[in-house]
């Protein structure tokens, strides 16, 4: 029996004529772009989100350029991020027209360490290159928010903005200690992001992203800016973007907005599930979840030795995996005029050797989940580090 890593046809043959029924509704009425399916989405997400703002973009590449340059980041700035993301979170960057730089993991959580963007931030020469900081994106990786009081508070003293990277973590939240409540991913910097890649808790059928923020002026950037950089048709105040979300992907997300916070609980459950299975294996490093998180487990990533052995063995088997990311960013070609080499950032180059990311979507079932841990534990009787 094969296990695929990501199973996203059965939920869309259940959804089948809802969905089938919005495309038919947009068809008959013409209606591609704009109109009240974007505005409903919209306004469901941002309650989803406890937020009062949500716009609808193209994509989660969108979703962090816009806010970015919403936030007024560009030339002369530098955004601080991690090494461990998709290159989405630094092109973004780039393509705002600032400059990037990376700090270290907590290897604990493949978050961003507070502390070492503490030490970044303290060691700095004032001005270097003749730019100066101006806003941090940390990544809800893997669908785990990283450490956002410790974030906020940091990013407060040194006047940063902060633009959450909530790609990965529709619904996941945090346990803000110094607010003392439970805050949803995308809620607590300037800008949350969100990317409704298929493959995401949330998904599209097609490309697709929002950025969430409490901010009503950066709200009306962001719409100025996915529909070039015009409020009224032809009057253009600004230069923007084609950065629309179509009417079908916000109709079709609207429904299966309505299944996440299930789905979401699901997937807790699956990770539970792994969690007790893997309790009695050696060389297995499951994920670790902090008290004051609640976790979406957009992915299972677990930690092993001998990953790329592990990986094969479970090919074989018909077991699907994946590596999020092999390469982390800094070591990409792509970013080879950064000048940062192997040893930059030995948090995130260690596990980048170490992960892999296991069979994860909420119709995952106990037995498919015994299966994956069978194998696991089967290699590494055979191939004990
Ligand atoms: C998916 C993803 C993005 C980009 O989203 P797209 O919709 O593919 O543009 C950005 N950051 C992270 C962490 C992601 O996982």
């Amino acid at each position: 029996m094969e296990i695929p890593f990501l199973d996203l046809k059965s939920p869309h043959r259940e959804m089948e004529p809802e969905l089938v029924e919005v495309f038919r509704d947009c068809l008959r009425n013409a209606s591609f772009i704009g109109g009240p399916k974007v505005e409903a989405f919209e306004k469901d997400f941002a309650a989803f989100c406890d937020v009062p703002h949500c716009v609808a973009v193209k994509s989660g590449t969108d979703a962090l350029r816009f806010a970015l340059v919403a936030a007024g980041v560009g030339e002369g700035h530098e955004v601080i991020t991690v090494p461990n993301t998709f290159i989405a979170t630094t092109e973004a960057i780039s393509q705002a027209g600032a400059s990037i730089a990376f700090v270290d993991i907590d290897e604990r959580t493949y978050n961003m360490d507070p502390n070492r963007l503490e030490d970044y931030l303290k060691s700095r020469r004032p001005a270097a290159g003749g730019r100066r900081p101006k806003a941090v994106i940390p990544v809800h990786l893997y669908g785990q928010p990283a450490d956002m009081d410790a974030i906020l508070e940091i990013a407060g003293r040194y006047g940063l903005i902060v633009i959450e990277d909530a790609c990965q973590a529709h619904g996941a939240l945090y346990d803000s200690r110094k607010e003392g409540q439970w805050k949803k991913a995308g809620s607590m910097g300037l800008a949350g992001a969100f990317s409704y890649y298929p493959g995401k808790n949330l998904g599209a059928c097609g490309e697709g992203g929002a950025v969430t923020t409490r901010d009503p002026s950066i709200a009306q950037k962001i719409r100025m800016l996915r529909d070039h950089g015009q409020a009224r048709k032809y009057y253009h105040d600004i230069e923007g973007y084609n950065g629309r979300l179509d009417t079908v992907q916000c109709g079709i997300l609207q429904v299966k907005l309505r299944h996440l916070r299930e789905w979401n609980e699901k997937r807790r459950q699956c990770a539970g599930r792994y969690l007790a299975l893997f309790e009695e294996v050696k060389g297995v490093l499951p994920p670790f979840e902090p008290s004051w998180v609640k976790a979406v487990y957009h992915l299972y990533v677990i930690r092993v030795k001998q990953r790329e052995a592990l990986q094969q063995f479970l090919s074989g088997q018909g077991i699907g995996t994946g590596l999020h990311y092999p390469v982390p960013l800094h070591l990409q070609k792509a970013y080879a005029g950064l000048g940062l080499p192997a040893g930059s950032f030995p948090a995130a180059e260690r596990t980048a050797r170490e992960i892999l990311s296991l069979p994860m979507f909420p119709g995952l079932t106990p037995a498919q989940q015994e299966m994956v841990a069978g194998a696991i534990k089967e290699f590494l009787a055979k191939n004990p580090y």
